[in-house]
């Protein structure tokens, strides 16, 4: 019997970390693998390490930022061959530099398939795909269409969710394109949302100089706390019991307690969770997911998503000389006037603050519901009843190996995602731990889904004189 030599045809519509350790994965097969990348920004950054600034640095340390759960040394190995010989493990790396380090690992595995992995990239944005019953069909921006056997939506992180039409002066996500152009460094500006988009936006001010007051506004006024080194707890957090949000909260906020009084620090417990998340979140009614995300997220945010250190000093110096101003409460609809933007706030505490500034940006973080999502793709899938939110009304909905379900709840067999769209079925599910271990899994199920190995009788070949 001689293996049948037809690739397996993917094409991956997103080329961030998600789409591109995907890629990695199949060209590490051992299997003829032909593959398309499409994303307008080419593969191996996305939007996270895309950053144009050095003081974008990564939010985990860089020993736990390898791109394979198998190699953990892989990233640290290759900062100091590429320039960082001294790069500790806890050290945290530029972003951009990560993007680097992706964008080598792609063209070394590349490299490395030869003529068995033919890869290409489309400098395009995907706007459609259809399925025949055999072949994807994915329509893209420049007119282009790519077929493929199978698709993976590797779309990533979606813009914030809008806070009503366009105003001049007003910027939907701080990675639209101008977002910090032109700015007088005199006058103030707004953040809206205090999660570390907005802590990369007072960073990107800073950095070109920005002098007047930053503001920054959310429903609570809590920005994340910064990483420090603490002693790791020994084994994963014990969640045995725990049916919902409450006794989850009366558990971590006990287990802290323990922690402290034995000299622990807090983040030794929020970071024992970590391995177990996923498992205690399947577990919840739907109910209580619906629950914590109203209730507990923002405090789990805060405390899971932290900084580097060295941002945490940035933030705090920034607070206590008066530059940077957090408010709690919610911001009115920005009104344009000659000389800038007009903003209330209500403020938490009770009373209002009125804010002249010169912009405002959104920083609320990504939009997980994805009726809003401002993505012509997702658009055409939800609208065609192709991709449907998960059940609590975030992501997508999913099987467990990340195909998709569509609305009338068939699981496909040629469309799956990963990484930020299974949101809501997963709540560990945007960083790179999570990502790399569902990229992996995913390039074996791809070719488990289709290369049960067709085997060809050698009479057969034989008789076609092949
Ligand atoms: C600012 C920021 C900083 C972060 N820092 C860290 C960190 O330090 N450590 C960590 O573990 N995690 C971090 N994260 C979490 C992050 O989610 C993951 O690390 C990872 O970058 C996600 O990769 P992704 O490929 O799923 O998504 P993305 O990086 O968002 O990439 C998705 C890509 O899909 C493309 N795309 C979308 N729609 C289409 C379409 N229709 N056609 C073609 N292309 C399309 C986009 O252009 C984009 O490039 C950060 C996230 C952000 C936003």
């Amino acid at each position: 019997m001689i293996p049948d030599p037809s690739p397996l045809r993917v094409a991956i519509v997103g080329g961030g970390f998600s789409g591109t350790l995907v890629a990695v994965h199949l060209l590490r097969q051992e299997r003829a693998v032909h593959i398309d990348v499409i994303d307008p920004r080419g593969a191996g950054r996305g939007l996270a390490y895309s950053t144009v600034w050095d003081e974008h640095l990564l939010n985990v340390p860089a020993v736990r930022m390898s791109a394979f759960g198998s190699e953990p040394m892989h990233f640290l190995e290759w900062l100091r061959a590429n320039g960082k010989s001294d790069a500790a493990p806890d050290f945290f790396a530029p972003r951009k530099l990560f993007g680097t380090y992706l964008q080598d690992l792609l063209q070394s595995s590349v490299r490395a398939a030869g003529s068995r992995g033919r890869f290409r990239q489309h400098y395009s944005e995907a706007t459609d795909l259809s399925y025949n019953g055999k072949r994807v069909r994915i329509s893209l921006r420049n007119g282009d269409r790519i077929h493929a056997d199978k698709a993976v939506l590797a779309t990533g992180n979606p813009a914030p969710r809008p806070l009503g039409s366009r105003t001049p002066g007003y910027f939907g996500s701080p990675w639209e394109t101008g977002a910090f152009a032109g700015l007088d460094p005199d006058r103030e500006v707004l953040l809206i949302g205090a999660g570390l988009t907005a802590v990369d936006a007072f960073l990107a001010l800073v950095s070109q100089g920005h002098r007047a007051h930053i503001h920054v506004v959310s429903r609570r006024g809590k920005l994340p706390h910064p990483h420090t080194s603490y002693r790791p707890l020994t084994g994963a957090f014990d969640a045995t019991g725990a049916t919902g949000a409450r006794d989850l909260l009366r558990m971590i906020r006990r287990r802290v307690r323990q922690a402290e009084v034995q000299g622990d620090d807090w983040r030794a417990v929020v970071d024992s969770l970590r391995p177990v998340t996923n498992d205690i979140w399947c577990r919840l009614e739907l109910s209580e997911q619906r629950r914590i995300h109203r209730h507990v997220k923002t405090w789990w945010d805060i405390h899971r998503h932290r900084m580097a250190p060295e941002i945490g000093a940035k933030i705090l110096a920034a607070r206590e000389s008066g530059q940077l101003r957090v408010h709690a409460g919610r911001v009115s609809k920005p009104t344009a006037d000659e000389t800038g933007l007009q903003v209330d706030i209500a403020l938490r505490a009770g009373g209002s603050l009125a804010l002249h500034v010169q912009r405002a940006i959104n920083c609320t973080g990504a939009n997980e519901d994805y009726h809003m999502v401002p993505n012509p793709l997702i658009q055409a899938l939800l609208d065609t009843g192709r991709i449907r939110p998960n059940y609590i009304g975030k992501g997508l909905q999913t099987n467990p190996h990340g195909a998709i379900i569509d609305s009338d709840g068939v699981t496909s067999d040629w469309l799956l995602t990963l990484g930020p769209p299974r949101i809501g079925g997963l709540l560990e599910t945007i960083a790179v731990p999570e990502l790399r271990k569902q990229a992996e899994a995913m390039a074996s199920y791809l070719s488990s889904l289709i290369y049960e190995p067709v085997e060809t009788p050698v009479e057969l070949l034989m008789a076609a004189g092949i």
